[in-house]
């Protein structure tokens, strides 16, 4: 089966237990104003153009057919209204700076390569994260992906939003070893102000996994004055532990290079200002999680 990708990271060490390779699936149902991987948010064809890279040598406007780039104060624009994909730009950009962001892939071939990988990984006790995007965006994908996968003998591992109907989740429960959930925010307006959707389908589907005993790892972004609230960590915590108690969170530090990739996209990120929390303040945070509720 085909389908769309945008990145695959091998030996990652924090996708999972032990070394994995991790697949990124693009296309995402939630628009989180903190993501940090906004060339996985919007499925189908994309390009992007890595500024830092570029020499401004012009080719790539030259090359361009449909007229679609342009240089604007120093940085290549592009004008995907226009844009055909054709790559011509990409083949000939000489610093590789212009890059194609989606890629087609069949489920076997990603068999393949991580089969091939798994000299390293198996040792580790690490195995496949298929992580996005959002993976159960791309539902038929993502089941038959993790299908082959365990008939490889392959541990499997899905990083997932949990935005989706009940149903594309437990389809998957037969072939996941380990789920690696996402709760953002535990109120619904702050949700919906933030994400873009409302929680409720996402708090149902983590007490359907709990209820079908799907080994959980529950794990928060770390989001300064957005998540990294005591009350939305407090509120998380009470929620997990009074749907089962013993089910681990983790808490995930802010990433403050995701801007970057926004400047690459031609977009601006929503604060340039944000760090990631230092040392201290991650620990005292990390302690209000794993506190009972
Ligand atoms: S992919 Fe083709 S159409 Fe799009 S910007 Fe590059 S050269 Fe132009
Ligand atoms: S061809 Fe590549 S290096 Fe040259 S201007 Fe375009 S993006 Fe920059």
């Amino acid at each position: 089966m085909t389908g769309e990708i945008f990145d695959i990271k091998h030996f990652a060490v924090h996708d999972g237990p032990g070394i994995r390779t991790t697949i990124f699936l693009k296309g995402c149902p939630l628009r989180c104003v903190w993501c940090h991987n906004p060339e996985g948010m919007k499925p189908g064809r994309d390009l992007w153009v890595k500024q830092e890279a570029c020499i401004h040598c012009g080719t790539c406007i030259q090359t361009c057919r449909e007229q679609a780039l342009r240089m604007v104060e120093g940085e290549i624009a592009i004008d995907r209204g226009r844009c055909s994909f054709c790559d011509a730009c990409v083949e000939k950009c000489p610093s590789r700076a212009m890059k194609r962001i989606d890629r087609q892939v069949e489920t076997r071939d990603l068999v393949k390569l991580v089969t091939r990988e798994e000299i390293f990984t198996r040792l580790s006790g690490g195995g496949v994260t298929i992580s996005g995007g959002e993976p159960l965006y791309q539902p038929e994908f993502t089941l038959e992906l993790l299908k082959e996968m365990k008939a490889a003998w392959i541990p499997t591992c899905i990083e997932t939003s949990m935005f989706a109907p009940w149903e594309v989740l437990e389809s998957i429960l037969p072939y996941v070893d380990q789920f690696l959930v996402d709760i953002k925010l535990l109120d619904e307006e702050q949700h919906k102000k933030y994400t873009g959707v409302s929680n409720r389908q996402i708090l149902s589907n983590f007490r359907g996994l709990v209820e079908a005993g799907a080994p959980l790892l529950v794990r928060i972004p770390l989001i300064p004055g957005i998540t990294a609230t005591e009350e939305n960590l407090r509120g998380i915590r009470s929620f997990v532990s009074g749907t089962a108690p013993g089910i681990p969170i983790e808490v995930l530090n802010f990433n403050s290079f995701a801007g970057t990739k926004y400047r690459f996209l031609g977009d601006t990120y929503f604060d340039e200002e944000l760090r990631a929390f230092p040392a201290e303040k991650l620990s005292e945070l990390r302690k209000i999680v794993e506190e009972e509720g």
